[in-house]
């Protein structure tokens, strides 16, 4: 049907006798007619169209093609599309068993790396990002009806992902006569750093904007420069709030950009170093537990002076103790204008990190860690931005781009 459609909506081209050269406009006779099979997600078809040859030039064209977007190569990009969409929520053999299910012809599992890889090159946060003017429409929808603006959470946080050293990659596999029955190198697993921008919609989170990379702490300030360069978040239509850990690189790039941010200190982390001390100093489970509720009531309640005041007066009962109580009265210490806990949930201002861990579980998780797997760096971070770009929602505008840049080339 597809066939029969193009050849008579296209008959113009497909019987065009002559055509100009389109650099040096010499007039050249058709050649052909020429063969080629395209598949698409229809279905494979024949096309049979004249090609033009400058000699002068030595370029070629087909004008059918270019009427019809057929790029080169068999396979086209919205077979293209929907396997690295597939790709991207399971494992490349899966993936390629279910394209093959779907539509009733394979793509291999390499050509899904291969086609994946070319996708994802050379993609930053600016690219998988959506424009200023999607932000302004989600802000908007957030603010309907609403008689403050609303809160924009900015969360900053580390995911431990599955990796494997470069030194691992040898000869490829079609130069390998026997598979190495035992890998030679160790794995390791690094952390993908990230950050998450959401809107707080009563206890909804409206996804805005993610970006998870394995790099250092000066790649993602970086990164979090560029967001703002280019002007992608409304500043002055939010309340911005930054969540996070102890983590001293988090705050250092919060406090260089978004200095005007309010800044909390995650709530449950400040919760785990109490209850360390609690489990040191008292042998009482009870007693330790009374003294955990007590001691967080009065850190909900944003009464932090008084919290820190009882590690201090604490006589410490073992060495283990004291090392538990210094801790936790220097991370409170250090970070106590971040845990003003009562005011924070009177603006509507979340406690919790809760929205950054998610994204480490619906962006890195769910398709890094999976047994067996082990990624090289380049890969993990390939795979990390589109999946990052599906949940932007511009996984749509990343292919568009890497066809433009095909044209382009
Ligand atoms: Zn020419």
């Amino acid at each position: 049907m597809a066939e029969t459609i193009v050849h008579h909506t296209h008959l113009e081209d497909q019987h065009r006798p002559y055509r100009p050269c389109p650099t040096c406009a010499r007039l050249f006779p058709a050649r052909g007619p020429v063969h080629r099979c395209v598949e698409t997600l229809v279905g494979a078809g024949e096309l049979e169209r004249p090609y033009f040859y400058c000699q002068v030039c030595r370029t070629g064209t087909s004008p059918l093609d270019a009427a019809l977007d057929v790029g080169a190569g068999r396979l086209q990009r919205d077979v293209h599309q929907a396997a690295v969409d597939l790709a991207t929520e399971v494992p490349y053999e899966t993936a390629s068993t279910l394209v093959g299910r779907l539509r009733g012809s394979t793509v291999s599992s390499e050509r899904m790396h291969t086609v994946t890889h070319q996708v994802a090159a050379g993609l930053g946060v600016v690219e998988v990002a959506p424009s200023r003017e999607e932000m302004d429409r989600r802000v908007a929808q957030v603010a309907a009806g609403r008689f403050r603006r609303p809160v924009l959470g900015l969360g900053l946080d580390g995911a431990y992902v599955p990796s494997r050293p470069e030194s691992a990659r040898g000869r490829r596999p079609g130069q390998a006569r026997h598979r190495a029955r035992r890998a030679r190198w160790r794995h390791e697993w690094r952390e993908a750093k990230g950050f998450r921008f959401y809107l707080l919609d009563g206890e909804r989170i409206v996804h805005v904007l993610s970006w998870h990379q394995i790099y250092n702490e000066q790649e993602l300030g970086e990164a979090l420069q560029q967001v703002k360069d280019a002007h992608l978040i409304p500043e002055e239509t939010v309340r911005l709030c930054v969540i996070g850990d102890g983590a001293e690189w988090i705050w250092t790039h919060v406090q260089a950009l978004f200095p005007q941010a309010c800044q909390v200190l995650d709530y449950y982390h400040c919760a785990a170093y109490l209850h360390k001390v609690a489990k040191a100093q008292y042998a009482d489970p009870l007693r330790a537990q009374e003294w955990t509720e007590a001691t967080l009531t009065r850190l909900y309640l944003g009464k932090v002076g008084q919290v820190l005041g009882g590690p201090r007066r604490m006589q410490p009962t073992s060495d283990e103790a004291l090392k538990a109580i210094d801790n936790c009265w220097v991370y409170l210490n250090d970070h106590r204008r971040r845990t003003h806990y009562r005011t924070f949930r009177r603006g509507g201002y979340p406690l919790g990190s809760g929205g950054m861990e998610s994204a480490n579980k619906f962006i890195c998780h769910v398709r890094l860690k999976r047994s067996g797997a082990w990624w090289y760096e380049e890969s993990s971070n390939q795979m990390l931005a589109l999946r990052c770009a599906k949940y932007n929602g511009t996984f749509e505008q990343v292919f568009t781009r890497d066809q433009h840049q095909k044209a382009d080339a």
